[in-house]
């Protein structure tokens, strides 16, 4: 009883004096007007941005104050394109057949700690085994450190498509893979596809609209799916309240998947003029992934990195991404910021950055589109996207200013996500 009284007391005070963190902040960039402010102090309290004021303020003497005076303070960016369980290398293709789920679990974890220390504190997962929606948990739990994960479990294709998971196994391993492993060949199959999903604790749903680059299949950019079954699969994903996500690398599967409702185009790489116009009429979103192309090409140029297959693939769709991104941006088509992490080393996101401001966006519409844009894409906008009171805080930092040298946006030097943090140096 006497115990009871005194953790009732205790609780009580710690309640009063509940300890908040003052972030003093040399610049601060506000993505919503563009500008980059400077002397401000961010006062953090539990998860959330109690307030945001002018000059260097101090609270009680328990809270803790964060020196930030020669840093520039960023909301934490969001990746809407990675695949977390994994990361490409020439093993890749034999790891298929010789990795369990616990070694992938064991190497996810990693990857997702350098996600998060290089300051992206969000992602939406793109695709692997279905071990990313356990990743998303252990995280959400405090087990596991990571960014917040929106993830898609499984990709759903169709028979022989890029992400069905049999393809380049011999006959006999082959089996006929059906819509609970992400294999489809019929709207019905479709719907069955999105709803076991659902059951399996997806968030978003991803198709592979086209062929596909990493693949072990012959073409890269066919379209793989007809109008009927795309529309059957973003119809039921709306009714269980799921973003949709297309891999489209040809221009006819993109047409047919923006036509068919899907939100975001992952690639995009062969897209005609008369797509970018649909894309804007039907307000889809280019996921623009131009690092995964500036990665493999380079890669392809090592004999033996790839299978021969893909080899062929990588150095002729890999080079054409950021002059398709180029002609998308400059018409209009809306932007969302997405790497493909995992097919370059996951924590290398930020390169993202230097090549779509070398394609042509200004680098305040590239932080937008890594922020503000994918927050409101993830049905997060009113918590997720900004510094602002209010917001959950997830606050990075750099030693730059980017509009000086976006490379410094490679090197985040503090992270906190949900007012915890993981990183100051
Ligand atoms: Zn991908």
């Amino acid at each position: 009883m006497k115990k009871n009284i005194f953790v009732s007391f205790f609780l009580f005070t710690s309640f009063l004096f509940a300890q908040e963190t003052y972030l003093h902040c040399g610049s601060i960039v506000d993505v919503k007007s563009g500008k980059t402010l400077s002397e401000k102090t961010i006062v953090v309290s539990g998860k959330i941005v109690k307030s945001i004021q002018n000059g260097y303020k101090t609270g009680n003497a328990g809270d803790k104050v964060i020196d930030l005076k020669n840093k520039t303070v960023l909301p934490g960016f969001i990746d809407m394109h990675v695949h977390i369980e994994s990361q490409s290398s020439p093993q890749s293709y034999i790891e298929r057949f010789t990795l369990n789920d616990a070694d992938v679990a064991f190497q996810s974890t990693v990857y997702a700690k350098n996600t998060l220390m290089a300051g992206f504190t969000t992602v939406r997962d793109l695709g692997g085994t279905g071990v990313n929606i356990a990743l998303r948990k252990a995280i959400n739990k405090g087990t596991v450190i990571g960014p917040r994960i929106f993830t898609a479990g499984k990709a759903i294709a169709t028979t022989g498509g890029h992400a069905d998971p049999t393809n380049g196994m011999k006959g006999s391993n082959m089996g006929d893979p059906g819509p609970k492993e992400g294999v489809v060949n019929s709207p019905e199959d479709g719907k069955k596809a999105v709803r076991q999903r659902y059951k399996d604790g997806s968030d978003v749903i991803k198709i592979t609209a086209t062929g596909g680059v990493l693949s072990m299949a012959k073409s890269g950019q066919n379209p793989q799916f007809t109008i009927e079954e795309i529309k059957a699969i973003t119809e039921t994903a709306k009714d269980y309240g799921m973003l949709t996500a297309a891999h489209a690398h040809g221009d006819k599967g993109m047409q047919r998947a923006v036509k068919g409702g899907i939100k975001t185009i992952e690639h995009g790489t062969l897209m005609s003029e008369e797509t970018m116009d649909l894309m804007i009429q039907y307000n889809s979103f280019l996921v623009p992934t131009i690092t995964a192309g500036k990665q493999v090409t380079e890669k392809a140029k090592i004999p033996g990195y790839f299978p021969e297959v893909v080899a062929k693939k990588a150095s002729d769709i890999g080079p054409k991404i950021q002059g398709m991104f180029r002609k998308a941006y400059k018409k209009g088509v809306p932007i969302a910021f997405g790497t493909d992490a995992g097919v370059f080393p996951h924590g290398e996101n930020a390169r993202e950055f230097g090549y779509m401001v070398e394609a042509g966006m200004p680098l305040m519409k590239a932080i937008e589109s890594a922020t503000i844009t994918n927050a409101e894409l993830l049905g997060m906008g009113d918590t997720l996207g900004q510094l602002k009171e209010g917001f959950l805080a997830d606050i990075i930092a750099v030693d730059e200013n980017p509009e000086q040298n976006v490379k410094t946006l490679e090197n985040v030097v503090f992270v906190m996500k949900e007012g915890q943090v993981y990183k100051s140096e």
